[in-house]
């Protein structure tokens, strides 16, 4: 067999000869920071993926809905509704 089997690789698309790294993609990893494990990852990419202590929750709904954001204003005005009922019964109750 004179010429080795090549296949072009599915992610850069380059010409690989079978049994070697793609050209392209391990430029591409070397440039790239190492991977780290998941349980390794540094304290900046922290919060990254789950919601912090200061998380903004109106902010998040406004980003992830965009238009939408305005059912986040109806929503939050019956929850207060309730709120303010629930606990004025509780209040009559006490009191009352
Ligand atoms: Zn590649």
């Amino acid at each position: 067999m004179s010429k080795a089997l090549r296949y072009l690789c599915p992610f850069c698309e380059a010409e690989v000869a079978v049994g070697k790294p793609c050209p392209g993609c391990s430029k591409k990893a070397k440039n790239s920071k190492p991977a780290k494990k998941s349980w390794e990852q540094d304290s900046s990419s922290e919060g990254l993926d789950l919601p912090s202590a200061d998380f903004d929750y109106d902010d998040f709904i406004a980003r992830e809905f965009g238009e939408a954001s305005h059912h986040k204003t109806g929503l939050k005005w019956y929850w207060w509704l309730l709120a303010i009922a629930v606990l004025s019964a509780f209040v009559y109750r006490i009191f009352g």
